[in-house]
């Protein structure tokens, strides 16, 4: 991790804010307008909202695959056909009551750049272009569209305190 003090700062976070194209996928887009989604990914959601996380997408984009997806998500706010990311993290973080030092952004290419600033922590796809690598608080592990939101959910969770109990619903105790 690039700044020493990320964990804590992970900790401050209450929302998580993506862009779509090449961070919840992998960038490509068919000839007739679809999309891969990944489930991996997805099921990350539910795990944020029963850890108590907001959710939300700022995406240059507004098409109905977005907000079709979103709302199988469940996700709580959308800025679609938003070109200006660091104006997209700000009025969702006051929309959903929260700080943009509490908000956490991904993003992966040069149209988000004001995002990165706009936002408490800043994290980029392991995919995501240089310029954006060099100004993230964190790259990621995980590829876009291939598990970053997932591994950003889940290091959220960890650093808040919240992943064991996440993880109990499903264990039906305690242990990892
Ligand atoms: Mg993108």
């Amino acid at each position: 991790m690039p700044f020493p003090d990320l964990a804590a700062r992970l900790a401050q976070v209450r929302l998580l804010v993506f862009d779509v194209d090449g961070v919840l996928t992998d960038g490509t887009i068919t000839i007739s307008g679809a999309r891969r989604w990944s489930v991996t990914d997805g099921f990350g959601f539910l795990l944020a909202r029963r850890g108590g996380l907001k959710t939300a997408l700022c995406s240059g984009r507004n098409d109905p695959e977005i907000e079709a997806r979103a709302e199988r998500l469940r996700i709580d706010a959308l800025r679609l056909g938003r070109m200006d990311k660091g104006a997209g993290v700000t009025e969702l973080a006051a929309e959903l009551g929260v700080t943009p030092a509490e908000t956490l952004f991904v993003g992966d290419d040069l149209f988000d750049l004001p995002g990165l600033a706009a936002a408490g922590v800043a994290a980029v796809p392991a995919d995501a272009r240089p310029e954006l690598r060099r100004r993230a608080d964190w790259v990621l592990s995980a590829p876009g569209g291939r598990g970053a939101a997932r591994e950003v959910i889940e290091a959220v969770l960890r650093a808040r305190g919240d992943w064991e109990r996440v993880l109990a619903e499903f264990t039906g105790g305690g242990d990892d």
